[in-house]
């Protein structure tokens, strides 16, 4: 078992820096958990405050049912697997792997079992690699050592802060993979820290995303992407980002729009009650790339739901292609299939997939739900 807990987190720094604002968070057993969100939104603090790295200003971090804010980082069951390795550069391979034990006075036959053990499930004992040392080694066999490191000491909980950072595309696509099937087999907590939307997606069975020190939300990646509680969330996650147009909710002949100069997309019964505050008020209109489409390809093309658009610039991306548009003062982006065949300045029938629409109350940037 191994359940980690945190009520009401604080971090200062000085008088003047809160980086952490009272955060509450439960980890369960098993789960791997995503903290994601810009640079120096507390992710690494947080991170560093669960391993006992960092002081808790207040709060209370608990690992199951003890209470752990003042046990030391090494009595707390707890391996942390670091952005830059902190590997030991005069170490072999094995040392590396073995040197907590070591300091632990593990017996040297159970040392090597567990070393071995950690080589075979990273292949770390192919081709003299364990005798090397770690200036003789790729970035991810680095990584996988660093990796092996926390896996010889069984902790109950693995934290990763951003792992995967100093490793070039291919390899950390690579390595993401290997950390997803070192879970699947471990089978043990795990918190994992990253600013990259789509490693939180892919690795996540939940996903934290914070900002300004403050949990925004938490949810499964498919929640996450499909409910996003307010603006920042729903642009923070999916690539190209949500499209946010400005305007207003009008009510015609007993239906409901979204207006403004240019565009007039009727809404669905299963938005009138989101929207019903905001009659005739300003709204953020949320809707993903994917859920626009050139008329000519859509599947329901009724008027009320195709305003006319210009075409400000094409990217293909080879399987799909980014066509960014403007109509009246808003810019948004439409991802379509590769078969389209739509130029530059070209006016074009724009068709929305209302039932994927979004609303946003323009203040408080929280979904209207
Ligand atoms: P993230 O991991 O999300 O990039 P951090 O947790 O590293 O963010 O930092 C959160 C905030 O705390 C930032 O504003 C950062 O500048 C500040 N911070 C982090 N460590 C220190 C420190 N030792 N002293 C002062 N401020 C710090």
């Amino acid at each position: 078992m191994a359940r980690v807990s945190l009520k009401n987190i604080c971090k200062k720094y000085g008088n003047d820096i809160t980086a952490v604002k009272g955060i509450n968070l439960e980890v369960a057993d098993k789960e791997f958990v995503v903290f994601v969100g810009p640079s120096g939104c507390g992710k690494s603090t947080t991170l560093r405050m669960i391993a006992g790295l960092e002081d808790i200003s207040s709060g209370e971090i608990s690992l199951d049912d003890r209470i752990i804010n003042d046990v030391p980082p090494k009595n707390r069951d707890i391996a942390m697997v670091f952005q830059n390795y902190a590997l030991y550069p005069h170490m072999t391979v094995y040392e590396n792997l073995a040197f907590a034990l070591k300091l632990r006075r593990f017996p040297a036959k159970e040392i090597e079992r567990r070393v071995m053990e950690a080589a075979d499930i990273l292949g770390l004992n192919r081709s003299g690699m364990l005798k090397r040392k770690p200036k003789e080694l790729s970035g991810g066999e680095r990584q996988r050592v660093a990796v092996g490191r926390s896996i010889v000491r069984k902790p109950k909980v693995f934290l990763f802060d951003e792992p995967l950072s100093n490793l070039d595309a291919k390899l950390r696509l690579q390595m993401r993979r290997e950390i997803h099937k070192l879970h699947n087999r471990l089978q043990c907590t795990m918190i994992y820290v990253t600013h990259d939307q789509v490693e939180a997606l892919t690795l996540g069975d939940r996903i934290v995303v914070m900002k300004g020190g403050e949990i925004l939300q938490v949810a499964d990646p498919v929640g996450l992407y499909e409910k996003p509680s307010n603006t920042f969330v729903a642009g923070f996650i999916g690539s190209p980002p949500m499209n946010f147009l400005k305007g207003r909710i009008v009510e015609e002949d007993d239906d409901l729009y979204f207006q403004e100069r240019g565009i007039k997309l009727r809404l669905l019964p299963q938005h009138y009650a989101k929207v019903a505050s905001l009659k005739s008020k300003e709204v953020v209109f949320g809707i993903r790339p994917e859920d626009i489409y050139d008329k000519i390809f859509a599947q329901d093309a009724r008027p009320e739901f195709t305003i006319t658009a210009t075409v400000e610039v094409v990217e293909p991306m080879g399987s799909e292609i980014f066509l960014y548009l403007n109509a009246g003062k808003n810019s948004f982006v439409a991802r379509v299939t590769n078969q389209d065949t739509a130029t530059v300045n070209q006016d074009l029938q724009i068709v929305f997939d209302m039932s994927k629409a979004h609303f946003f109350d323009p203040d408080t940037e929280k979904a209207l739900v």
